[in-house]
């Protein structure tokens, strides 16, 4: 039996990964996206897209009135780190306004669930590796912050109103749809497999690695990348793991890599080289950010598809390969599975 979801982001990198797993499963979805970051050709068949803001609160109530959604799956947001740390009053107060103002209008439409793309950044420098539920909370920027001050609310959501939620704390979201139909494509890119792959195909100058001094093995920050689509699946089992309660879990593959290894995986796949040089520190980037998963394995049965890097990395290059314009540029060549 089909549900049905509002997807805020939806059009969006992760959002419409999740769009996508929920319209294959028949379930009905409505994406809520401004198009600011997100596109309209992310958007999986089958959704319906409501082109609006999130604090023109009033839309958003026209969209609750519309329709009776089972949940909503929050991913709408301002979400890079280094921008975060030039305009931190803005990460804030937008975050958290647009989040929790969405929570309020869920609730009074008696929507029971909903699920928060969270992040790793709330972590910010932690005592051990890998990081679990259990470490202490400390953002190391204010985007980190800017999600925790949402995590909270829900809190008292859940306390006050019953609205039972899951908070998904991503560590770095990476790779492309396996089959080729949605990729990675922000608006400028800051990600670094994307980046790495772009200087490789020469679309791009060369690559700057942000740090080589960090307390790691080859001075280079170490994050731990998890494939997409695996973050997708993690999705549709929290939501089932919501009839049991409000969750939060740490999301990722369990093992980091530095940022040389990760230009040495997108030689190996790519077969070119990635030009690169060495610069100045990026602020708000801890040197080491890598997850302990157990808590979502063992409560969900999730297990990644894609756990090495090289995995994750093939599918990135396959659609950037494909797609030099991202979305808005055409295929290069027909994606093998359209
Ligand atoms: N990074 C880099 N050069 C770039 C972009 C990223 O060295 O042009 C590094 C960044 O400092 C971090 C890692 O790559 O250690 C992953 O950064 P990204 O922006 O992809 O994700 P984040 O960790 O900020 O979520």
């Amino acid at each position: 039996m089909g549900r049905s979801y509002l997807v805020t982001g939806g059009a969006g990198y992760v959002g419409s990964h999740v769009a996508l797993a929920l319209v294959e499963r028949g379930d009905r979805v409505v994406v809520l996206d401004n198009l600011h970051q997100g596109h309209r050709a992310a958007v999986p068949a089958g959704a319906e897209l409501v082109v609006a803001d999130l604090a023109d609160r009033r839309a958003v109530a026209e969209v609750f009135a519309a329709h009776r959604f089972d949940a909503v799956l929050h991913f709408a947001a301002l979400s890079l780190v280094g921008e975060s740390m030039r305009e931190p009053l803005r990460y804030c107060a937008e975050n958290a306004a647009n989040s929790l103002w969405l929570a309020e209008a869920a609730v009074k439409a008696g929507v029971r669930k909903f699920v928060l793309s969270s992040t790793a950044a709330l972590f910010g420098e932690p005592d051990r590796i890998p990081i679990d539920e259990e470490a202490p909370v400390r953002p190391g920027s204010a985007y980190g912050e800017s999600k925790l001050m949402v995590e909270r609310g829900l809190y008292w959501a859940d306390r006050v109103h019953g609205l039972r939620s899951a908070c998904l704390r991503y560590f770095n979201a990476a790779g492309a749809d396996p089959e080729g139909r949605l990729g990675e494509d922000h608006r400028p890119e800051t990600h670094l497999i994307p980046l790495a792959i772009d200087a490789a195909l020469g679309r791009t100058p060369p690559l700057t690695v942000f740090g080589a001094d960090y307390p790691t093995p080859d001075g280079t920050c170490i994050r731990d990348y998890v494939h997409v689509t695996d973050l997708a699946d993690a999705h549709l089992r929290v939501l089932e793991r919501l009839e049991h309660g409000s969750c939060r879990y740490n999301l990722g593959n369990g093992a980091g890599y530095s940022v040389r290894e990760v230009i040495a995986a997108v030689e190996r796949v790519g077969g070119r080289k990635v030009p690169h040089a060495v610069g100045p520190r990026r602020p708000g980037d801890p040197p080491v950010l890598v997850a302990s998963s157990e808590r979502l394995r063992r409560e969900t049965g999730w297990t990644p598809r894609f756990a090495g890097l090289d995995a994750i990395v093939r599918t990135a290059w396959a659609w950037r390969e494909r797609h030099p314009q991202g979305y808005g540029g055409r295929a290069a060549t027909a994606p093998a599975t359209a």
